[in-house]
């Protein structure tokens, strides 16, 4: 269909539209179900069976098939030589092996699952949001609603979600260079356009996937999801895979070089056990092999840390859905992990810090300063001068307050209950409000029967990068522009002052607007200065933004209180605590930023150097760098500005997050570690570009992020710290049997492994998983928020990780070696043996997990404050016990049932080596 080729109105009716009440809701429901909804249909997710046989790949189920391969193939062997207590012992084995297989392939499979659906939750969260007109009234609707023939309103920092056809502009400019390659932003249009326009110039339409960069403009849907242009090439587009997260990476490094290391010490047992036996028997019976590969398959499954990948992933995304219910919203699980590093919070002060809700208090007009009585948004107060009189006449001010309300597009209407309520910019905003207090309104202004006609022909937005914003009116018979913007920035622009309604040279009143602009600022006062000009109609219709603000005849000053948020002071010294630090970022003035820095501490004292604008722009990349560490407010900053200070942070070796809610801060968002976007204020473009979505805009939800990023980064650790030495003492307990038994001792031979390969899988599915699983979801360390963030350089095995993981595991592998020579020494049967150094094993790790769980001992926890652990444990230990004494698990698993004496005995001297490391350590670093 050529829209572009049609007039608006035949578009419209075509459409089955209506250009000033938009679809009816029944007519958009029906036709959502014939179109389906609006989005590019992204590469089919994996089916089920496929995602259950991926389980199957993990290398620790690999070697485990092997071992069922091994254990069948000897029954079948043992068999035909007769031996059928042996034959039924290894098929048991292979069987018991087998199902666990399927046990932990079906768990995998499902926490995988729920893991994806959560995720899937919260990328629902992102979905973007677009004005739309439906049965007479706008709406902010999820974007994937849109049906051909709604009506939607863009502006900038929009996404275009749809291809639409443009009846109404206001500077609007699009960039479409995800579609055309064009960088260049188009400026639209409305009128029809020739048949055989190609693409790029058909000026009239918006496409789906391109960005509003400025302005405003009103059209209608005419195609979505894969009937637009994007829908047409999506193809084309290769699907982003979900990334791993760096510590999911050094996982499964970690993973891949202990297979390595595991396949050495197979060899290595395997040649060992094949020379002692033969140099002791002279030669090497089949059960002799039978022994030796039960002990090699032990070994295997030992060395793997099999739950290590899973936990992790689930971890994250649970860290991600608790984040999100505290009104954070992270993009990607790697977020989580970097939030908890995160060394510098760089934050837009307006908004994020203070509250966004603006009163002008005082303003300077015709070389007098004023008050502006009143309290919020009613527009009713007194305006006094100096003296606090009030002020009789609005001589002095009458112009300053119309063009006050006339470059302005905001609004302020009371609801049912006589409240008035804000509309539009919060500045723009409060200048409506005090020009109301004296009764001048824009409506007012334009009414046609007063005696002056007035009209607004144009509107250039507000940009926080020229930090101004001009309306072009004609009053009467003649064209102005009125500009109002930063007034240090305006200042630059300005020629003349209006006076006692003449115009002056602005020499002769700058010294005195220069301090008043000061003396504002220093009582945390946001300034704005006003101004007019006039011009031609030729300026009028066609002028620039550039060629219009200048020249300017200065009006006054507004002064505008934007208090800050009570609970961020709080937040800040919390950061502060856990040597995260605060930096402003401000497009206002230095002295406004200063004083709000100080009242939420950001700064202590008058002497911190505020560094501004245009001394970034003079400064090198390495001046700049030398400056970063140490400043803590940046005022009458751009967004290119933004993206600087990011910069040299990094090279700082900084872990630095980013706020921004323009569109213009998307670059400095994307190239911070965590880009931070407001949620409701925010743009669309810069959630795209975010990592962190605050859902309610406030300072306090970083904070709250970076706590649970850091919590959640210390349970990983927790979890790992205890797998890993439940690793290392399995492995050692079979190697000491390997090195170290090379008689017979009482009933046990030289190859008989300290515990049998299905005991070892209990302890690594069963009894140690649970526990260590548990440790994923520990509340934060009471220190949590008052030590340093991680360095991320540094692997996850240092600062002592390896040596705590190795020396415990050592430790707890000896005792379980010496466990079993006692008992086989002491005549216990090859079964009681096992068991006892198979027990002794399992409570050993039961009292390690809660010294695992803290980076001190265990003496630096309540152990009872996570009731998932309590009961980990108590199902661990209960059930261990129950499968030395059930026959049919004594007959799979090679259990005996034990003496109570024993039984307690275990438990008590399992516990020693824990608290003797876990007191002497207390000691030490007491
Ligand atoms: P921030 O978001 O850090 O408060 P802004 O970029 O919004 O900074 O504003 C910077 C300066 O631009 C303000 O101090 C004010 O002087 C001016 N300004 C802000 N909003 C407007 C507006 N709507 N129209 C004109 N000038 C504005
Ligand atoms: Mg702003």
């Amino acid at each position: 269909m050529n829209w572009y080729s049609k007039s608006t109105d035949s578009v419209i009716s075509e459409l089955g539209t209506n250009r000033s009440t938009g679809l009816t809701n029944t007519e958009a429901s029906q036709r959502i179900d014939s179109y389906g909804p609006n989005e590019i249909a992204q590469n089919k997710s994996k089916s089920a069976i496929a995602m259950f046989l991926e389980s199957f790949k993990e290398p620790l189920i690999i070697i485990l098939m092997v071992a069922v391969t091994i254990a069948f193939l000897s029954s079948i062997y043992e068999f035909n030589s007769g031996n059928s207590e042996h034959a039924v012992a290894s098929l048991y084995e292979a069987v018991a092996i087998l199902i666990i297989i399927f046990i932990n392939g079906g768990l995998t499979f499902h926490q995988t699952r729920s893991a994806q659906k959560s995720l899937d939750a919260l990328r629902d969260m992102r979905q973007p949001h677009l004005n739309v007109l439906r049965d007479g009234s706008w709406s902010s609707i999820p974007t994937d609603e849109l049906v051909p023939g709604d009506i939607v309103s863009v502006k900038s920092g929009d996404f275009i979600e749809g291809d639409m056809r443009f009846f109404k502009t206001a500077e609007l400019q699009v960039d479409e260079s995800q579609l055309t390659g064009e960088s260049e932003a188009v400026d639209k249009t409305i009128d029809a356009l020739a048949d055989d326009t190609e693409l790029a110039d058909r000026t009239n339409m918006g496409f789906s996937g391109s960005m509003v960069v400025n302005g405003n403009g009103i059209g209608v849907i005419v195609a979505t999801g894969m009937e637009t242009e994007l829908g047409k090439i999506a193809d084309l587009m290769a699907s982003s895979d979900d990334q791993k997260t760096p510590i999911e990476k050094s996982v499964s490094d970690l993973s891949k070089k202990l297979m390595l290391i595991a396949g050495g010490i197979i060899v290595f047992t395997v040649g060992f056990e094949l020379t002692k036996q033969f140099m002791n028997m002279g030669r090497i019976t089949i059960s002799d092999i039978a022994g030796i590969s039960s002990t090699a398959i032990a070994i295997a499954v030992a060395s793997i840390p099999d739950a290590m990948p899973v936990v992790l992933s689930i971890v994250l995304t649970v860290g991600a859905k608790l984040l999100a219910k505290s009104k954070g919203l992270v993009k990607s699980l790697s977020s989580v992990e970097t939030l908890g590093a995160t060394t510098y919070i760089a934050s837009d002060k307006t908004g994020t810090l203070t509250k966004n809700e603006m009163t002008v208090t005082r303003f300077y007009a015709n070389r007098k300063r004023f008050y502006v009585e009143g309290n919020g948004y009613t527009p009713v107060g007194d305006i006094l001068d100096e003296d606090c009189k009030v002020v009789e006449g609005d001589s002095d001010y009458r112009r300053f307050f119309e063009i006050a309300a006339l470059n302005n597009e905001a609004e302020i209407k009371p609801d049912e209950n006589q409240n008035w309520r804000p509309f539009g910019n919060p500045t723009d905003v409060s200048l409506v409000v005090m020009a109301q207090k004296a009764g001048i309104t824009r409506d007012r202004l334009m009414e046609k029967e007063t005696d002056r006609d007035i009209d607004v022909l144009r509107v250039i937005p507000f940009d926080s990068t020229r930090k101004m914003m001009t309306v072009v009116i004609k009053e009467d018979d003649q064209f102005y522009s009125l500009t109002k913007g930063a007034p240090d920035v305006v200042a630059t622009k300005t020629t003349s002052a209006l006076v006692d309604g003449k115009q002056v040279d602005y020499s002769e009143v700058t010294a005195e607007v220069d301090q008043t602009i000061l003396d504002f600022a220093d009582d945390a006062l946001r300034t704005i200065a006003l101004t007019q000009r006039p011009i031609t109609e030729d300026e009028a219709l066609h002028g620039s933004a550039e060629e219009l603000e200048q020249d300017l005849c200065f009006l006054g000053i507004a002064g505008i209180i934007d208090p800050p948020r009570e609970e961020v002071k709080a937040a800040i010294s919390k950061l502060d605590g856990a040597a995260v630090k605060v930096v402003m970022i401000t497009g206002d003035h230095a002295a406004t930023a200063k004083a709000i820095a100080k009242r939420l501490g950001i700064i202590k004292d008058d002497h911190a150097e505020v560094v501004v604008g245009n001394e970034i722009e003079a400064m090198s990349d390495d001046e700049l760098k030398s400056k970063v560490l140490d400043t803590r407010v940046y005022a009458r900053v751009s967004p290119e500005h933004k993206q600087r200070i990011v910069k040299q942070l990094q090279r700082e070796h900084q872990v630095v997050g980013m706020t921004g809610d323009g569109i213009n801060d998307a670059p400095a968002l994307k190239a911070a570690d965590i880009g931070i976007a407001m949620g409701i204020n925010g743009t669309e473009v810069t959630k795209d570009a975010a990592d962190l979505i605050l859902l309610d805009d406030k300072f306090t939800t970083i904070e709250a992020s970076v706590e649970s990023g850091r919590t959640i980064f210390s349970n990983i650790l927790n979890f790992m710290r205890h797998e890993l030495t439940t690793n290392v003492a399995e492995v050692l307990s079979l190697l000491l049997g390997v090195v170290l038994i090379n008689t017979t001792v009482g009933e046990v031979s030289a190859v008989t492994p300290t515990l049998t390969a299905l005991m070892v899988l209990w302890v690594n599915m069963v009894s140690d998983s649970m526990p260590s699983f548990a440790l994923g979801y520990d509340e934060a360390e009471a220190d949590m928020m008052t030590s340093a963030p991680r360095d991320t350089k540094q692997s996850i095995l240092a600062n002592g990780m390896l040596r705590r993981v190795l020396f415990r595991g050592s430790v707890m592998g000896g005792l379980v070696f010496v466990a079993f020579l006692w008992a086989a020494a002491n005549g216990y049967s090859i079964a009681e043996s096992q068991t006892i150094a198979f027990l002794t094993l399992v409570f050993g790790q039961l009292w390690h997990v809660y010294d695992a769980r803290s980076a001190k001992t265990l003496f630096d926890r309540n152990p009872f404050s996570n009731s998932r652990l309590t009961f980990a444990v108590g199902f661990a230990a209960t059930s261990s016990v129950l499968v030395t004494l059930i026959p049919f698990f004594n007959e799979v698993m090679g259990t005996a049932p034990l003496t109570v004496s024993l039984y307690l005995g275990i438990i008590i001297i399992s516990a020693i080596p824990t608290f003797i490391i876990s007191g002497i350590k207390k000691m030490i670093t007491k």
